[in-house]
């Protein structure tokens, strides 16, 4: 199974001058496999509701003040996000600091410095070649006395990624340790402009030449009004534009173990709603790195003080969280690095 991945990923580049370019998005399509499976089920295992939910509740409690951009609660928010990362040993991004640092002079005025959490787990076969898993951790703060609690946006992406690290960590304990690279990033200013994505690209820790993908996680934890009653579901938006493999990739991983209606309405070009362009996925993207945007969509707790922990659906979020960790996985360990549409 190996050998069949190299030679069909060479076999689409070496046709390129011959093939419809239909038949090689077909080819392509084909040629993804999954080959991990047992190890990907046996992992995803350790990435439960029960954590989620103990971690969601601290995250998006009164004690973060809703974790808005350069205050009080959210410096205790990136503590609680550092505590983790040491409590199960995955190291720091950067040598002695899991902190990147925003300065005020690079934020909108008002704003004072904040921080991105970065943590790492290095590849074996190709350590220099990464992926990035991604999701802000900020929110709105508060209004007079009242709290954003921000428990779906984005206490939820930010507890999956949290989950998905310790899944890989485990994996790693155990002699599994992923083919390439996997950073974690925890952002910051996200809700006043993208700017923790922003400050990463414009510093980054690892080349992006490098960077294989991002994984981006903003919403996972709510179900919107279009779903009510059929909640097996999650919107993934951006994952064909850069490289229609991510797409396929996506999509295998999914069937093979989740069975989630991926939803794509919000990824049409004309969408009025332009999320594409709307969390921190997209400072990636126009560095030309293949990504997907997870999100539940908009509801009636969204952007105010009502999005609390109480109301996350967290087997929904468990399942969701196992989706973009498999997602995760096959990335960073299949044969061949994810080939980008220009590539075909
Ligand atoms: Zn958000």
């Amino acid at each position: 199974m190996k050998s069949f991945l190299i030679i069909s990923a060479f076999t689409l580049v070496g046709s390129c001058a011959t093939t419809k370019y239909s038949t090689k998005i077909e080819n392509l399509k084909n040629s993804v496999h999954v080959t991990d499976s047992t190890l990907i089920a046996t992992y995803a295992e350790t990435i439960t509701a029960k954590e989620l939910e103990k971690n969601l509740y601290d995250f998006a409690s009164s004690t973060f003040e809703g974790r808005k951009t350069g205050q009080e609660g959210q410096k205790k928010a990136v503590k609680f996000l550092e505590e983790f990362y040491k409590k199960e040993n995955i190291a720091p991004a950067m040598d002695s600091s899991y902190f990147q640092t925003i300065p005020e002079s690079f934020l909108p005025d008002g704003i004072g410095s904040s921080e991105n959490v970065l943590a790492y787990i290095e590849g074996y076969e190709y350590p220099e070649e990464l992926l990035i898993v991604s999701g802000h951790l900020d929110h709105l703060g508060m209004e007079d006395d009242t709290i954003h609690f921000g428990a779906d946006d984005n206490g939820s992406g930010s507890m999956a990624i949290l989950e998905i690290a310790q899944a890989f960590k485990i994996a790693e304990m155990a002699g599994c340790s992923p083919k390439r690279s996997i950073l974690f990033i925890h952002l910051t200013a996200e809700e006043i402009g993208l700017y923790g994505s922003q400050y990463y690209v414009k510093n980054p820790v690892f080349k992006l030449e490098n960077t294989i993908a991002n994984l981006n996680i903003d919403m996972i934890g709510r179900v919107d009004n279009k779903h009510e009653g059929n909640s097996n579901y999650i919107y993934v938006i951006g994952a064909d534009r850069i490289s229609k493999e991510l797409h396929y990739v996506s999509e295998k991983v999914n069937n093979t173990f989740y069975d989630l209606e991926l939803d794509y309405t919000y990824n049409e070009e004309d969408d009025p709603n332009h999320y594409y362009y709307r969390s921190d996925h997209y400072n990636f993207a126009k560095q030309n790195i293949p990504v997907i945007f997870y999100f539940n969509g908009e509801h009636k707790d969204y952007h105010k003080p009502t999005d609390t922990a109480d109301k996350i659906n967290y087997e929904l979020l468990e399942i969701r969280t196992k989706l973009i960790f498999a997602t995760a996985w096959h990335l960073a360990n299949q044969n061949h690095r994810l080939l980008h549409n220009d590539d075909i």
